[in-house]
């Protein structure tokens, strides 16, 4: 070949193939296609058995060249890391995900919730929101980037995670007391955080840069057994529902940090929903109030022996939402106070106080907002306290800065489906969310 060829190609090539955009039909359909094997992989947590997904995930690197690793927790339970190498003159960056998903009641959906169905422009499924779509989109991204040859400076780091609906106990914190240095990254990119669309426009794009405490609190209702035929007085269910009805009557207090208040001090200016004045917020909306205080929701309760006689206890599990700064003793004391007098005790699992934010200086933030403005110009991009918690507190506590951001636009309606019926993802929200991530990690990468 004539030197000046070949230096021509040697120099330009990179760049010629990092303009070539990918062929964006051809990469739905593949997309379609790998959504639709994880959403028929039955990941119903509990009791999970995420293997089941990991290796769709693995087959699926295997045959576009790139290597992964099943790391199993037991027989049915597997987390799984793919690496796409950069050339290590910088630290890299990490896409996370996890494959179980909360229980489907088939009989109330239109469609059988692990078919993967597309109707109407919609992939129907348990998981197409959460978290499977997310799955999908970080798989295939690192393919693209393999396929167009990309000359990255970072490795991209491709991480599936188990068990994150009940914890992450079998998997984000599995794989960091087993493999931290694997997952050592400049930041990660992970669920959390919205597009939030209104009227076919988008509105706001709430980037998580932390997360409230979960906490179940289980609280206690003790009563005298014996012979229904007799009612008494200090029946355990009586009991229960008179605590009940103290806890939905107790006084929610507004708490704003630093983040919160530059987050309703935007949507102010966006949201005829919320009002600020004098650093309070008015709103009715129930997410906004769900980020201003703790929340408590009752979520399961059991208790009675038999239709004829007084239970000898009741138990409710509430599902409680803590603030980052609010101490989770403390916060019991409160609702101990609160509902005294009574036959009541509380019991639950004390953990770490929550990590701190993630820094809205940071290299990650810096670009998933640069990535926004170019796909939503216009449209503002707030740091947000989720009201839900995710793998993201547990890469936030072993210092990796994580970002989360669900990268599909979704209207407030759909997003309600998340963990409710009829759960389904547009099939141009599922483009939208695999450009950005695409678009992001090319952009972190090069
Ligand atoms: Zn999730």
């Amino acid at each position: 070949m004539p030197r000046r060829l070949f230096i021509f190609l040697f120099c330009f090539f990179p760049i010629l193939v990092q303009a070539v955009e990918p062929d964006w039909n051809k990469i739905e359909e593949e997309l379609i296609d790998l959504l639709q094997k994880l959403i028929q992989v039955d990941t119903q947590n509990p009791p999970g058995n995420e293997l089941a997904a990991c290796r769709v995930l693995d087959k699926f690197f295997r045959k576009n060249g790139i290597s992964s690793k099943i790391y199993r927790v037991d027989d049915q339970r597997a987390n799984l890391l793919a690496r796409l190498k950069g050339d290590g003159s910088q630290k890299a960056i990490l896409l996370a995900a996890h494959t179980d998903v909360v229980p489907a009641n088939g009989d109330k959906w239109s469609v059988d919730p692990f078919s993967g169905e597309v109707l109407d422009g919609y992939i129907y499924g348990r998981g197409a929101i959460d978290d499977k779509g997310m799955l999908a989109v970080h798989a295939m991204t690192l393919v693209l980037l393999k396929r167009q040859n990309v000359p990255l400076r970072r490795d991209v780091i491709f991480l599936a995670t188990a068990g994150e609906e009940s914890g992450g106990s079998p998997g984000i914190k599995w794989m960091l007391e087993r493999h931290r240095p694997k997952l050592e990254a400049a930041f990660a990119l992970n669920e959390g955080g919205r597009i939030i669309y209104r009227n076919g426009k988008p509105l706001y794009i709430a980037l998580q840069t932390e997360e409230k405490q979960a906490y179940n609190i289980n609280l206690t209702a003790t009563g005298t057994t014996g012979h229904s035929s007799i009612p008494r007085l200090d029946n355990a269910i009586v009991s229960m529902a008179k605590a009940l009805e103290r806890l939905e009557r107790r006084p929610m207090q507004q708490s704003l940090d630093a983040v919160t208040t530059a987050f309703f001090q935007e949507i102010n200016r966006v949201d005829t929903a919320v009002v600020w004045t004098d650093n309070q917020v008015l709103t009715t909306d129930p997410l906004y109030l769900a980020i201003l205080s703790n929340t408590i929701a009752p979520t399961i309760i059991s208790g009675g022996i038999k239709s004829n006689v007084h239970p000898p206890s009741v138990e409710l599990n509430l599902n409680c939402r803590l603030l980052p700064s609010q101490d989770v003793d403390e916060f019991v004391d409160s609702l101990r106070t609160w509902i005294s007098p009574g036959p009541y005790s509380f019991d639950y699992r004390k953990r770490n106080p929550a990590p701190a934010p993630s820094p809205q200086d940071g290299l990650g933030y810096i670009l998933i907002e640069q990535v926004c403005n170019e796909l939503y110009p216009g449209t503002p991009v707030l740091p947000y306290l989720s009201p839900g918690m995710s793998d993201g507190t547990s890469l936030r506590h072993e210092g990796i800065p994580t970002y989360g951001l669900l990268p599909f636009p979704l209207d407030e309606e759909e997003v309600w489906r998340q963990h409710g019926v009829d759960e389904r993802l547009s099939l141009e929200s599922l483009m939208m969310g695999m450009k950005l991530v695409h678009r992001l990690v090319k952009l972190a990468g090069i």
